[in-house]
């Protein structure tokens, strides 16, 4: 093929793009433009226009080895020659089994049962859809709300949404769709500080007036990721676990961003040395390369949902345990397993600790946090993501702001030299901040 045709199947129509497709959380009405990604490879994302960003987000915290592994490429490409899909009703196939093999292998010894479902909010929905039908087995039918904690994000479908931080505005529109669930105050103990006692007053009152209720506590563990990248005290979730045992509720651990590896833990539970009864994996269960997500849950919670009046569980998706995905997800789990991740993981963790702490100073930067590959910038004002885009990218880098936050959860495989380069660009535009405005004093135009 001749470069020219090379060159047309690879361009991307921008304007029909902004006419027609909708991107995440935009308005079509107004939108804004979008980048046009035509390969991308190892940390580093080409442009149409052939420059390269170092990417800082994992695509949404899910490429964790980065871009084009050929690992994954070559099991992915093997399976789909032989089979890319096949219906999961009444039949299966290798690549489930071994992947829920790892699974079970690789995660608490009580979680013993694979729900393979098709995302993260899914497997959230699934979640909660098993935690009442438990109970139904158990003949408590009272027991159908979910207690979480403020500031959490669990995913955009209804039952996610309706664990999503009520105050945080991304779902208050839907009112009455959305079922009223039971909210404690968010965790306020650091990651890295002390732990307070206190803190778990109100969430205890909670379960003692509403326990007969409460079918599950879900909560994320360590992190709490979109609704404000904050790193919760290990002592708080142990503590959370104690009271699910003592008020007979089921602890449903939300793992979607933390699973493998991104905390410094393979999963951010092991921080505090607990065992969820149901947990839900996504983003890099498969290296970020196909939508997968999974719940999995102990053989008690699997014989209370046989045990409901229904008498199996009341969920099956069209692409449920899709092969290609599962080969996927086996592929990056054998990296996780090479158990490089550690290493790299705690090198990116002593790096953003170095190189962001002195951006305290800065007149507009309200708090710096880092756990594990994860590195925040929390600024006094909420941030013009629009223009702040522009300027990672006039920067060299891809970081996507939100809210007043500007972080970083790069692939595991990120050199020093390129995680340099996004930590440079997240001190430069938070240096930059124009405090009259609000708004980013332009650094560069390039
Ligand atoms: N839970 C958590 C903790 C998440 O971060 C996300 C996605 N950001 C979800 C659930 C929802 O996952 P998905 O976008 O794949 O539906």
């Amino acid at each position: 093929m001749n470069t020219q045709s090379q060159s047309t199947i690879n361009s991307i129509d921008l304007q029909f793009d902004r006419k027609h497709l909708w991107h995440p959380y935009t308005s079509m009405a107004n939108a804004l433009p979008a980048y046009g990604v035509v390969a991308a490879e190892g940390v580093e994302l080409q442009l149409q226009d052939g420059s390269k960003l170092i990417d800082g987000t994992s695509s949404w915290w899910a490429c964790v080895h980065g871009y084009s592994h050929p690992k994954i490429v070559a099991a992915m490409q093997q399976q789909t020659a032989k089979l890319s899909h096949v219906m999961f009703g009444g039949i299966t196939h290798r690549p489930a089994v071994e992947l829920a093999r790892l699974l079970v292998e690789l995660t608490s010894p009580k979680l013993t049962k694979v729900f393979l479902a098709d995302s993260g909010s899914i497997a959230v929905e699934v979640a909660m859809k098993m935690a009442l039908q438990y109970w139904q087995g158990k003949a408590n039918t009272d027991k159908q709300k979910i207690l979480t904690i403020k500031n959490g994000y669990h995913g955009d479908t209804f039952a996610a949404m309706s664990v999503c931080d009520p105050e945080g505005g991304m779902h208050t529109m839907f009112g009455e769709l959305v079922t009223k669930q039971l909210f404690a105050p968010a965790p306020q103990s650091r990651f890295d500080g002390e732990f307070d006692p206190e803190e778990l007053n109100e969430i205890a009152s909670i379960f003692e007036d509403n326990h007969q209720q409460i079918a599950a506590l879900l909560v994320e563990p360590i992190m709490q990721g979109a609704g404000g990248m904050r790193f919760y005290h290990s002592d708080y979730l142990a503590a959370l676990r104690k009271l699910c045992d003592k008020y007979n509720v089921l602890l449903i651990l939300d793992e979607i961003a933390t699973g493998f590896g991104r905390t410094g833990k393979l999963f951010a539970y092991e921080h505090s040395q607990i065992e969820a009864d149901i947990l839900c994996l996504g983003k890099a269960l498969t290296g970020g390369y196909i939508s997968l997500a999974a719940t999995m849950c102990s053989d008690e919670v699997a014989q209370g949902v046989s045990d409901s009046p229904a008498g199996v569980f009341m969920h099956g998706p069209t692409f449920m345990g899709n092969p290609l995905a599962c080969a996927a997800a086996i592929a990056s789990i054998e990296l996780i397993k090479e158990n490089q991740w550690q290493t790299q993981v705690s090198a990116i963790e002593t790096q953003l600790k170095t190189e962001l702490a002195d951006a305290i100073n800065y007149e507009h930067v309200n708090d710096v946090r880092v756990l594990g590959a994860v590195g925040v910038l929390e600024m006094s004002s909420t941030l013009n993501t629009a223009e702040l885009q522009q300027e990672f990218v006039n920067l060299g880098v891809w970081i996507r702001p939100f809210s007043n936050l500007i972080y970083i959860m790069p692939p595991y495989c990120v050199t020093a030299e390129q995680l340099s380069k996004l930590t440079h660009a997240m001190k430069t535009v938070a240096a930059n901040i124009n405090p009259s405005t609000n708004d980013i004093a332009f650094i560069s135009h390039g």
